[in-house]
């Protein structure tokens, strides 16, 4: 079964991902932390991010592995490094070539044919996964997203000005949402939640129920 969570950067998605896979029993699949991988690996290639051509020949030769929420790029683990702001202001240009989208496509599909999946990202309802049994939405106000992006940074021993994520994140957001393919969109069957009127725990605990009742009914079929 695959449930599928997107929704713009800081609305809560990996952690409610990460609480909704453990209770169900789930894998979790992190697209962003893919996104970012060829990213970091650009970076370490000294690759221009927007050379299409170039990042999608990086990414052939690239073997990307999530398991236990920890990401390597060809056997080495990169989790920090994915994380940090040089690699976060380049993914939203990486992300935008069609060739590595396709690319990325492929292994989630591929990764996802090997169980039951709680796929998180922006595209995972409306290109990756069209049929998933569950689609969720999650979005938050800006202020909000940018108050846990700046969190988690601080978390991560990367502080910055909120006010410079604030900005990055918007910039990010709208990047994302006007790419020409795989851009940030509501399916229209998909579930929207609000995460600025709902706590993490109500928002997982809701899904949860969701995620059950369709599970029954697929087992009465
Ligand atoms: O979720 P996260 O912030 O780690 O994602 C990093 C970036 O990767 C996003 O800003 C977006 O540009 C890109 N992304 C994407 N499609 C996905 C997941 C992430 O384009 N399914």
């Amino acid at each position: 079964m695959i449930v599928t969570i997107d929704g713009p950067a800081g609305a809560g998605k990996s952690t409610v991902a990460r609480r909704l896979a453990k209770r169900l029993s789930f894998e979790i699949l992190d697209t962003g932390a893919m996104y970012r991988a060829v990213t970091w690996a650009a970076l370490e290639a000294n690759i221009n991010p927007a050379d299409a051509n170039a990042v999608s020949r990086l990414t052939d030769g690239l073997e990307i592995q999530l398991a236990n929420e920890r990401v390597l790029v060809n056997g080495r683990d990169v989790s920090r490094e994915v994380r940090e702001p040089r690699v976060t202001a380049e993914v939203s240009s990486v992300a935008d070539h069609p060739a590595v989208r396709q690319q990325m496509v492929e292994l989630q599909r591929r990764i996802a044919a090997t169980g039951n999946f709680v796929c998180e990202g922006r595209d995972q309802g409306t290109v990756a996964f069209p049929n998933a049994q569950v689609k969720i939405f999650l979005t938050a106000s800006v202020r909000q997203r940018s108050l846990r992006r700046w969190q988690e940074l601080c978390d991560a021993g990367f502080p910055e000005l909120l006010e410079d994520i604030e900005r990055q994140q918007t910039e990010r957001d709208r990047r994302d949402e006007i790419r020409p393919v795989g851009a940030l969109r509501r399916s229209s069957d998909a579930i929207d939640f609000d995460t600025d009127h709902l706590t993490i725990n109500e928002v997982v605990a809701e899904l949860e129920k969701i995620v059950r009742r369709q599970m029954t009914n697929d087992n009465h079929e």
